[in-house]
């Protein structure tokens, strides 16, 4: 075998590790295998009145059942959509248009919105697109640990807020909201209240009348179910403007055919998730404790988070004097896959607006790694990461002019390292 024939061959062996679940989680095996025959056999459209789509509209109400019994709502109450990044659009646009035409034949749009600034840009962009067609945006601060405080979107509150859209957790660090109460000043407010819960549910019970929000997103990829689907919970009573045009699907609220391979996933990955919750079987606490403990023990290595509880399966950490860029490369060579919040526009690389909205400065945001774990993870694959990480952590900083000349802060690191554990 020729030495590069030898190298391919040892990267198709090498162990592998995925620690980027927030990002997205491999599918269950039962989830796909509830799915299959909906790719197959079971084709019909869930519109067509005939037994094909009586077929399929079954395995649609199914699925609809099984994430209304996840959230504790009603099965009406949830509107399939092709993800999160939809189901946030529809929340969000759907809620001020629906405002505006409420307020004909006076149409304002100028009302106000209430966000937080660590919300993804799903959120994000489109609250940016709303101020551009003239409403104001309230972006709320976060505080070093990265928690938002109610008493902020109370006093943000205006005669014409509209909505206000808070997640409750945050893909990067983690960290849950301090949501129910969110909740009760918005009802106090008679405000229509949205979260984003892409990267909760699944992880930690979720009920939207404990949360006591109107609106509420969820992705099915980030639950170990299939891409490309994903849903809102619309309260019953809440009005709301439909974003597609077309047919009559899920009541008039999201037009367009059903995905139903992409439902009936979602339906188990929802079904699976909430018996696992039940029996107490799906927490990666102890994992993720392990992971943080071990690799706390370095220099200069802190928690980006802090607070009242983290979902379990995250930790933000930042490595400091390190590119995380060149840690998130340099493991996957070695293969473990994390990632850094950072993004990439107009060919630079941002550090993460969340990471910034905590308070850390750019180096310490761009010295930041997210490891994710999902449920195919094992103490086997922490011990693994664990050591993967010292040595190229390690490895880096004996490469780096910067970590030589890193402000001598081990002090100010440790003491961030108390206030900042969760
Ligand atoms: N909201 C949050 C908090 C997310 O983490 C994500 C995806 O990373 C989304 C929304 C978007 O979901 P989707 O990938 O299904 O469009």
């Amino acid at each position: 075998m020729s030495s590069s024939s030898e190298l391919v061959q040892s990267i198709h062996n090498m162990r592998r590790v995925y620690f980027d679940n927030n990002a997205t989680t491999p599918v269950l095996p039962g989830v796909l295998e509830a799915m299959q025959p909906y790719f197959g056999e079971h084709y019909g459209n869930a519109s067509s009145i005939h037994h094909h789509g009586q077929e399929t509209r079954a395995a649609v109400e199914r699925a609809r059942e099984s994430v209304a019994a996840l959230l504790g709502c009603l099965p009406s109450e949830i509107v399939f959509t092709s993800g999160g990044t939809e189901a946030d659009n529809l929340a969000i646009f759907g809620t001020v248009q629906r405002a505006v035409a409420r307020a004909l034949p006076v149409a304002r749009s100028n009302d106000h919105v209430i966000t937080s600034t660590i919300e993804h840009h799903a959120v994000l962009n489109a609250c940016r697109h709303l101020e551009q067609e003239g409403w104001e945006v309230t972006y709320l601060p976060v505080d070093c640990r990265g928690v938002i405080d109610p008493n902020e979107v109370k006093r943000a509150l205006k005669p014409n807020t509209k909505l206000i859209s808070i997640m409750l957790a945050n893909n990067e660090t983690g960290v849950l909201q301090p949501v129910t109460e969110i909740g009760k000043i918005a009802a106090e407010a008679d405000v229509c209240f949205h979260t984003d819960a892409v990267q909760a549910v699944g992880k930690v019970p979720v009920r939207v009348d404990e949360l006591g929000c109107d609106l509420l997103t969820i992705s099915a990829h980030k639950l170990h179910g299939p891409q490309g689907i994903g849903a809102l919970y619309v309260r019953k009573g809440t009005q709301l403007e439909a974003q597609m045009h077309g047919g009559r699907h899920e009541r008039s609220r999201r037009a367009g055919t059903e995905n139903v391979p992409g439902i009936v996933g979602l339906g188990k990955a929802a079904e699976i998730a909430r018996e696992a919750l039940e029996r107490g079987d799906y927490d990666l606490t102890e994992l993720r404790e392990r992971l943080e403990r071990e690799l706390l023990k370095m220099e200069a290595v802190t928690v980006n988070a802090g607070g009242s509880g983290r979902v379990p399966n995250t930790t933000s950490l930042c490595f400091n004097g390190i590119d995380g860029e060149a840690l998130v490369i340099a493991l996957d060579l070695k293969g473990l896959a994390v990632s850094t919040g950072a993004a990439c526009s107009s060919g630079a690389i941002e550090p993460s607006h969340v990471l910034l909205a905590m308070g850390l400065t750019p180096e310490r945001a761009r010295a930041s790694i997210r490891f994710s774990l999902g449920k195919q993870n094992t103490s086997e694959d922490v011990e693994f990461a664990i050591r993967l990480v010292r040595e190229t952590v390690g490895r880096l900083r004996e490469l780096s002019p910067v970590w030589d000349n890193a402000p001598g802060s081990l002090e100010s690191h440790a003491a961030t390292k108390l206030v900042a554990r969760s």
